[in-house]
């Protein structure tokens, strides 16, 4: 079996509860109905790009209980092959997240299983694989190997810097292309006015900075490119930058320039924040103009 598309990184059951306020400490608040909803950085990353017809490999891990075989389901039926998704001691990993009437969330996240993923779960993983999407929410020596492992076997690596963290220079001097929102580049870079360009000093062969509604700018040795979003509607935000991933890792496995992929990657993006949720937004290949 082949996957162009490696994906590295978290599996998480998205439990979703509307409130009207969010309960302080020692409060209990009334919500409405639970959602149980397919989510994790990784898994949605995998889904975009499979829905965009890459061959998609999922390297993660789940626990052995009813929220594990959902979500696996919901990454087969996606087209995600799941043979790399390792069974742990752990439970699920879960997010629980309210949303109040004006739109904001509160999330916890329990990573669960997704802290078992070991860095051997990436051994002999790469053979076919073009391209290695990873984003954090995983142990972060498994993020550190999956980075140096992929680029020593020839693999272009797109590290998804989210949620941001400390990575080893080491690691940071294989990513092929680091994707960051813009707190996260803030973070990096220690100032929220630097020049984007400088996050190339950090080792990075290249960069793409996501700017929301903005849309990307791509930052190479050569100089940047901004490519604007088309202008939509936005309804959900939910899971936009795993979508703008998912797309950018399968357009570079098919051969893309970084621009062409960002292009394709702010248009997809685009359509997923016109729908609710993050997976049930994501717009197959068809779909795109
Ligand atoms: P999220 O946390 O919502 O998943 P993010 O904070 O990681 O996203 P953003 O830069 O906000 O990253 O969004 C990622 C991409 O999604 C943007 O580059 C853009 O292409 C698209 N996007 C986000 N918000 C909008 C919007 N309101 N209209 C059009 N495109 C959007």
């Amino acid at each position: 079996m082949t996957a162009e598309v490696l994906v590295a990184g978290s599996i998480n059951a998205d439990l979703v509860v509307p409130v009207d306020r969010r309960p302080g400490a020692g409060e209990t608040v009334l919500g409405g109905d639970t959602e149980l909803l397919p989510g994790g950085k990784g898994a949605n990353t995998a889904v975009a790009a499979s829905l965009l017809g890459a061959q998609v490999a999922m390297v993660g891990a789940i626990g052995d209980d009813a929220n594990g075989r959902l979500l696996l389901g919901a990454l087969r039926e996606a087209g995600v092959r799941v043979d790399l998704v390792r069974t742990a001691d752990r439970p699920t990993g879960a997010a629980y997240i309210v949303v109040t009437p004006d739109g904001e969330n509160s999330i916890l996240v329990s990573p669960g299983a997704n802290s078992a993923l070991e860095p051997s779960a990436l051994d002999g993983a790469f053979d076919d694989a073009r391209v290695l999407a990873v984003s954090m929410e995983i142990p972060l020596p498994t993020v550190e190997h999956a980075v140096i492992a992929a680029s020593e076997a020839g693999v272009r690596v797109l590290l998804n810097l989210s949620p941001v963290a400390k990575v080893s220079e080491r690691a940071l001097a294989a990513v092929d292309v680091l994707l960051v929102n813009e707190h996260e580049a803030a973070w990096l870079l220690g100032d929220a006015d630097a020049d984007p360009r400088v996050l190339l000093e950090l080792g990075p062969f290249s960069a793409v900075l996501t700017r929301g509604a903005r849309g990307a700018l791509v930052i190479t040795e050569d100089g940047t490119t901004e490519v604007p979003s088309p202008e939509v509607e936005a309804v959900d935000t939910t899971g936009a930058g795993d979508a703008f991933t998912g797309a950018l890792a399968a357009s570079l496995a098919e051969g893309a320039t970084l621009v062409d992929a960002a292009r394709l990657a702010v248009k997809v993006a685009a359509i997923s924040v016109t729908r609710s949720g993050a997976q049930p937004s994501y717009p197959r290949a068809g779909e795109i103009d």
